[in-house]
């Protein structure tokens, strides 16, 4: 190798990254909804928070709405990954539209403690963050007292009309860490409250953090492949920062600016739950087209994960 190869830095790719079980399902649903029905095939909120995945669908026929008032009555429709509250499946009843449910199990999994917990008498705290189609479906699965907490400071704002006792559940794509300083300011302040600690967020989300917090010990620069409304995407860039190395997300290669590769030895490459892998392989080709040396992908964690699709898409269109 000559000087300039050794100079050059080294790309590391984080393992696991990318894809999850619960977006490969979500994607497959709507792939075959279009199959079965043709086009157009209506789904309620972007499917999974990515901006190149939602293109592409759309390209082959989905139709990507925000309220269910904009899809004609008797259409099929497909829920998203993210989950939805108790009154839009009663608003897609009463318009008569075919509904095919993309929520992830482990969303699906979050909204059935919750009715627990509830029907035990449990007031309800969800731990999220404000306005994420996940939490404002979760929050609204069930028809009681159910309040936000986003921070540890939140916690001392809480007032309960109807607890204690109280309960929590979590969003599948937080922080661990930060998680975890919220539920200790909730045991701080109820002692008695129940919960499920960090098992809601969700096994992708852990490995990927773990992935990212591992490979930031050894690189100078990690980059984060994903759209800036994935909460899991943009938790992988605090996770990294939070190491103390410089990190960026990016949506796709033309996010990357070349003066951040100034002065680095090695650069580290993860993506959100909801990237597709090609999107790393483009950054990935990008970073050498700057001059970055070898791409190198870590070991770490195999997933094995792999959700059943809903009994609609495998049945023929009657
Ligand atoms: Fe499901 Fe986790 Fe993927 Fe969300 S990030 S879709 S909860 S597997």
């Amino acid at each position: 190798a000559t000087a300039d190869d050794a100079a050059a830095p080294q790309v590391l790719l984080a393992q696991p990254r990318g894809f999850c079980a619960g977006v490969v399902r979500a994607v497959e649903i709507v792939e075959r909804a279009l199959e079965l029905h043709g086009a157009p095939v209506y789904v309620f909120h972007e499917i999974v928070h990515n901006g190149h995945v939602v293109a592409d669908l759309r390209a082959r026929g989905a139709v990507f709405v925000d309220t269910l008032g904009e899809v004609p009555s008797g259409a099929v429709t497909v829920f998203s990954a993210h989950g939805v509250a108790l009154a839009v499946e009663r608003d897609a009843m009463a318009r008569g539209l075919r509904v095919i449910d993309a929520t992830c199990p482990l969303v699906g999994k979050v909204h059935l403690q919750a009715q627990r917990y509830v029907r035990q008498g449990h007031a309800l705290v969800v731990i999220g963050h404000a306005g994420h189609e996940e939490v404002v479906g979760t929050m609204g699965r069930v028809d009681a007292e159910v309040h936000l907490v986003s921070r540890p400071e939140d916690v001392a704002a809480l007032r309960f009309v109807s607890g204690p006792p109280v309960a929590y559940v979590t969003q599948t794509t937080l922080s661990v860490d930060d998680t975890r300083d919220i539920i200790q300011a909730l045991k701080a302040r109820f002692p008695q409250i129940v919960g499920p600690d960090l098992d809601d967020i969700c096994y992708a989300t852990q490995n990927r953090q773990n992935a990212v917090r591992a490979l930031a010990r050894q690189v100078d620069l990690l980059l984060i492949v994903g759209s800036a409304n994935s909460s899991n995407a943009q938790r992988l860039r605090e996770v990294a920062e939070q190491q103390g190395v410089a990190a960026y997300l990016v949506p796709d290669e033309t996010g990357v600016d070349p003066s951040w590769l100034d002065g680095v030895q090695q650069v580290g490459v993860s993506a959100g739950a909801s990237t597709p892998e090609v999107l790393v392989q483009r950054v990935a080709r990008r970073l050498s087209a700057l001059g970055a040396g070898d791409v190198r992908q870590l070991p770490g964690v195999e997933e094995s994960v792999a959700f059943r699709l809903p009994l609609a898409v495998l049945r023929p269109a009657a």
